[in-house]
């Protein structure tokens, strides 16, 4: 399966639960509109060459497109449709005004030089310009995108159209209108689900201990997880970065490994931690176990050895559908993406808002938000698992079909 097969056959699987109706799921399989461009860019060598860049918009019945790009060479059709299909469901669960979409460019921006990866942003700009717009489509980074390619996007944009449009794009540096804690959102906010999950006593066997963590990817989000991990006394046993993966029983002091990361750029060898594989880390006896890092985290070979007993999603589609089926069969609990790293496109929304009405919030402020609206949708997602006694990726699919259903009526 692709990705968005993969997508398609989890919404499947929530329509045999609570069926949405044939239209409804024949409106939500297509896609409103997917574009490909050519993008020339003049190298430093003076040669022309030409990159691929896409943007898939699914669905914008509850509001304007909202997706990153991503700057990648893997990029493909397949997860660019994929990507914006979850952003519609996943907008509708934690229920800000935005439906979905996704970009991306082939490419490995790492072998751009600063001026070519600035033409190439322009180009991507001027190709896809009258798709883009603050009520109409709202890009944001992605994987190898950040704030200063977003404030690249957001020059050509504002150039072409001849006015200053910053709500155009989210994910941009404060001083061009990007908002305090949006750096912090995703982590953070994947924070408050565990806090809601372990609130009502959902992990079993934690009468005389702490719980456990081991976190796959120690990048943007990850860092922020483990930060309200540490806040809430739970115990990090296991990180991994793309180099390595370390483990210590007692848990890894966070300090120490930030550090450690800073200095070296990896966590290999971390001091107070041995080494152990990719693998290992995940097939640990950890209470709960985060991928935070790509997708196909867990599929059908390895998931029978998983040991966790809540995997919540921090990466986008990490878990393949013969994996979760196992993970049902073992009784292991999945937060799914689309809910627990919903706090990123959140806080896009307060960076659109802000923008939109020139007001300017404090972090505290929009962490505070920030929670009621991931506790919101947390216990709005499992009002709908009891009622149907199901998963809670089925619970947040039918929760967001009810919202789109409604907007499109
Ligand atoms: P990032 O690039 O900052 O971090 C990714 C980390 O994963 C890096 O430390 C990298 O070394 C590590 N990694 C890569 N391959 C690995 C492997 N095989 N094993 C272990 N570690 C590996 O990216 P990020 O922004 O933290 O995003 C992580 C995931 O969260 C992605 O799937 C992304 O789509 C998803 N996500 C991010 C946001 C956001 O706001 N950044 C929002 C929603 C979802």
């Amino acid at each position: 399966m692709n990705q968005f097969e993969n997508a398609l056959a989890q919404l499947d699987e929530a329509n045999n639960v609570a069926p949405f109706g044939d239209e409804f799921i024949e409106r939500m399989k297509s896609l409103d509109r997917h574009i490909e461009v050519s993008i020339p860019v003049h190298m430093d060598d003076g040669r022309e060459k030409i990159f691929t860049g896409f943007r898939s918009q699914h669905n914008n019945a509850r509001g304007p497109y909202k997706g990153g790009i991503r700057f990648h060479p893997q990029v493909d059709l397949a997860e660019i449709k994929a990507l914006s299909f979850l952003m519609t469901w996943k907008t509708a669960i934690i229920n800000v005004p935005f439906g979905g979409g996704k970009g991306g460019i082939i490419v490995d921006p790492k072998t751009l030089s600063e001026t070519e990866l600035e033409l190439l942003s322009q180009g991507y700009v001027q190709k896809m310009y009258p798709l883009f717009g603050p009520e109409y489509d709202v890009p944001a980074p992605d994987v190898n995108t950040n704030e200063k390619i977003m404030g690249y996007m957001l020059n050509e944009y504002e150039k072409i159209r001849g006015e200053k449009a910053p709500a155009t794009f989210t994910g941009k540096a404060i001083t061009r209108g990007g908002s305090e804690g949006r750096t912090e959102a995703t982590g953070f906010g994947g924070g408050v689900i565990v806090r809601e999950f372990l609130a009502k006593n959902m992990l079993l066997g934690l009468e005389d201990r702490k719980a456990t963590v081991a976190i796959q990817g120690f990048g943007n989000v990850a860092t922020y997880f483990a930060e309200s991990m540490v806040e809430q006394g739970i115990v990090i046993i296991a990180l991994s970065d793309s180099s390595a993966a370390i483990y210590n029983e007692g848990g890894i002091d966070l300090n120490l490994a930030n550090k450690h990361k800073k200095e070296t750029g990896s966590l290999k060898d971390c001091p107070h931690a041995k080494d152990i594989s990719h693998e290992e880390l995940l097939e640990l006896p950890a209470d709960i176990l985060v991928p935070s890092a790509l997708e196909n985290a867990f599929t059908e070979k390895n998931a029978m050895r998983i040991q966790a007993k809540i995997i919540v999603e921090m990466a986008n589609g990490p878990t393949t559908r013969e994996a979760e089926a196992i993970f049902e069969e073992k009784g292991i609990v999945v937060i799914p993406d689309i809910l627990a790293n919903s706090g990123g496109v959140a806080a896009s929304y307060f960076e659109w808002y802000q923008n939109i009405h020139s007001l300017r919030w404090g972090k505290e402020d929009v962490l505070k938000k920030l929670d009621e609206l991931m506790v919101a949708a947390f216990n709005d997602v499992l009002t709908l698992k009891e009622r149907y006694t199901t998963t809670f990726r089925n619970a947040a699919y039918i929760l967001a079909a009810e919202r789109i259903k409604s907007a499109l009526k």
